[in-house]
This record gives structure tokens, sequence and C-alpha cells, in this order.
């Protein structure tokens, strides 16, 4: 049954996307530097792909109707890759490599596995299909043809593509610039030796790892005090150069949460008891302008709520094209004997069992730990005031697929 001060991840998602002004300011970039950005534009083709037809293989070019079944055919040719070819004499074949433009006349090619070399010529020793191991004009990319849509995040993939369409600097828009504020009169760097009471600042690390990875500037990153007047201030000048701010911790009902009480008293805020676990509470707001998101302080959470919560928005907001999960279906391999209110997002890894995978859950699922974060690969989902026994089907996402 739902519980009613609880909120759906799917509201909490509507909210937050309604509200998710998209990066405009485009900037041109040089090619091998637009890993990870976003494309501004559509690419259309500007040339056929290849822009002739051209051998698959090494071999020897040749018109089918040339060959008579034992008798040898004279070679009149050798076209190198790089080389634009004479027509082929009839009669004749032309030796030819990988990449090599066909020539005017030739209709097909063999491998040169399939012939002998003969003092007559060569003589083939396969069956001929008319157009084999010919790759055509156009066949990767025909002119003209829509080749990657504005809003692409490139990827290796798509910096391939564009080379082979000869673009050499492609527009794009700004990466969205992210500042991380993390709280806690607890937090240190690593690098410090620890005081009593104190622990390292963890989420700082995965938050910067998780915005890289997302193709995200950091353009702040500070440990706030528990101290009302500090926080208002730190997060006014984030607020200056940032288009989102993300903080972590200070979101409860305590009296040491002074995010939550500053965007109360000087910006706005809507605050969610999610209905996830682990990750309540999450927090969003606004402040001088900037959207802030305030995700909880326990590492597990933050991991948890970047990836189910912040990286929808984010995607948006970076002017990529919507995505929708798709994960796997998968039978556990782990048992859930009481049922939750909340959808527990179990960290979890998918192992091979015989020839099915199974999706194996990290023993302790404390929402402190991040040992269960580096075994897993991914998360299981636990519907709503559900349990769970092995070989029951659930959904996996994996890490890469949550954050691409
Ligand atoms: P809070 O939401 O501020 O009450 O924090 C919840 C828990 O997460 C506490 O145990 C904090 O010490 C811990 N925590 C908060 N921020 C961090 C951080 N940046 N790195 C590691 N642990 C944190
Ligand atoms: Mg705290």
């Amino acid at each position: 049954m739902a519980n009613p001060n609880l909120t759906p991840l799917e509201d909490a998602l509507d909210h937050l996307l309604s509200e998710a002004p998209v990066v405009t300011q485009i900037e041109t970039v040089a090619l091998a530097n637009s890993l990870g950005r976003v494309l501004a534009e559509n690419h259309y083709v500007p040339a056929d792909v290849p822009p002739a037809d051209n051998s698959a293989v090494d071999g020897y070019a040749v018109r089918k109707q040339d060959l008579h079944g034992d008798q040898p055919i004279p070679v009149s040719a050798r076209i190198p890759a790089g080389e634009a070819p004479k027509p082929l004499e009839p009669g004749t074949a032309a030796r030819i490599f990988t990449g090599s433009e066909i020539p005017e006349g030739a209709d097909s090619v063999v491998m040169q596995e399939r012939i002998e070399v003969t003092d007559g010529g060569i003589l083939v020793q396969a069956q001929v299909d008319e157009g084999q191991n010919i790759r055509r004009r156009g066949q990767d990319l025909t002119r003209g043809d829509l080749a990657l849509a504005k809003g692409t995040q490139v990827r290796p993939n798509e910096m391939g593509l564009l080379a082979s369409m000869g673009a050499a600097q492609v527009a794009v828009l700004a990466r969205l610039k992210v500042a991380i504020l993390s709280t806690g009169d607890e937090l240190v760097d690593p690098g410090t030796p620890l005081g009593p009471g104190q622990i390292y600042n963890s989420n700082r690390f995965t938050l910067i790892g998780l915005l890289s990875e997302a193709g995200c500037e950091v353009v702040l990153c500070e440990t706030l005090r528990d101290k009302r007047e500090a926080t208002r201030e730190t997060l006014l000048r984030a607020a200056e150069s940032a288009d989102l701010i993300i903080t972590s911790g200070g979101v409860s009902v305590g009296e040491e949460d002074h995010v939550r009480a500053v965007l109360e008293e000087s910006g706005s805020l809507s605050l969610w008891k999610m209905a996830i676990k682990p990750g309540k509470p999450v927090a969003f707001g606004a402040i001088g302008g900037t959207p802030v998101l305030g995700l909880p302080g326990n590492p597990g959470s933050v991991l948890v709520t970047f990836l189910m919560v912040g990286m929808p928005y984010i995607r948006k907001r970076q002017g990529r094209n919507p995505k929708a999960l798709s994960g796997e279906r998968i039978p556990a391999d782990f048992a859930i004997s009481s049922a939750s209110v909340r959808r527990e997002f179990v960290r979890a890894r998918k192992e091979p069992r015989g020839s099915e995978p199974v999706v194996a859950a990290y023993p302790n699922q404390s929402s402190g730990m991040l040992s269960s974060t580096c075994w897993a690969d991914g998360l299981a989902v636990v519907p709503e005031n559900t349990t769970v026994s092995p070989g029951d089907l659930l959904t996996y996402y994996s890490f890469a697929e949550l954050l691409s």
C-alpha cells in the first residue's frame, strides 16, 4: 500500500523534469575534444560514406561474365588503396586490396585465398556471385540522411562517425556547470589525519566522479560546516558560478540540517521523503536563481539518489535526448523476507549461473556502506511491498546504463 507521506520516485522526477532549464550556450570544439559533449545541431551526411564502391578483401576484381571454368585470366592492373583506378580491361582481372576502389567494369571481387596463380593469369577456384566482396558507395552513410541528432552525447563511437563524415570541429552545448557542496562538521578531506569524531568526506569524490562521467563541469567543490550563515553564504556564492548546486547531507529535519533551513529562508525548497531505499530524504529547490539538488548524506544513498533522481534531471538540463531505462529482467539469487513500503535499489551484480545470469545482492545493504557499491555493478529493483525469493525476476540496471 502506498504511504501518503512518502513521495514516489516518478512524482519527484515529474516535478524535477518540469523545472529543468536546458543549457543553451553553444561552443565549437575540435572533434578530438568532443568526448562526452552534447551535439548542438543535427548532423546530416554531406557526402556518401564510403565515397566509392571498394573492396572488402584482398583479392582480384573481375567481371563475372569473363570467368570461364578452368580458363585462367590475365592480371592487367594493380590497385593499391588510396589510388583512383583505371577502368578494368575486358577479359582481365585487377589485383586489389581491402579498401581499394573497384575499377569501372568490374562487378565482383574474388578473395586471394580462392584463386590459384598460373602462368596464364589467375584461376578462380570458387563460385562467384555478382557483387560479392564489394562494399557499396554510401552503404555506411548516404548523403542527405540524418547521421546524428542534436542532443546526442558523443561517445567514442560518435567521434569515429563524425570523423568519417569529415567533421573536424563540432558545435556542442556548453557543459552543465555543477557545484558540489558537502555538509557536515565531521568531514575531513583525504590526506589529513582523522581527529576524534571525524570521518573522511567520501561523497565529494563520488560526486566528482559521477558528474565527470556524466559530462558535467565541476566548478566549485567545498565542504560546508554545520553553521547557518556560512551555509547561506557558500550556497549564494556557488549560485553565481554554477548552473546546478548538488549538496550532500544536511537535508534531514535535525537542527544541524542547515541546507534545508537556508533554502527555506533564502530560496525555495521542496523536500521529499522519497519512497525509495536507500534515499530518503531528497530536497529540490533554488537559491540565487540556481537550482539546488539536495541529496542525503549517507554515501550509499548519494550514489542511488544521484543515479535515480539526479541523472534524469541532469540529462535533460544538458540538452540530451530523453532516454528510457531498459534494464534487464534477471532471476534473483537472494531473498528479502520483509517487504518495505519503499522501492528498494539493491546494490547488486549480475553473475553467471550455469547458462543463465542471476542477480546477486551485496549481503550488507546499509546506506552508510561504500564497499557494497564497489562490489556491485548495478542496482536491482525490489518493488514496493514485495518480498523476494531466489528465482524471482527482478529488474536490474547496470551502473553503465544508469550513467549513460
Ligand atoms: P546527514 O544527512 O548530514 O545527517 O548525514 C547522514 C550520514 O551521512 C552521517 O552519518 C554523515 O556523517 C554521513 N555523511 C554526510 N556527508 C558525508 C560525506 N560527504 N562523506 C561521508 N559521509 C557523509
Ligand atoms: Mg550532517
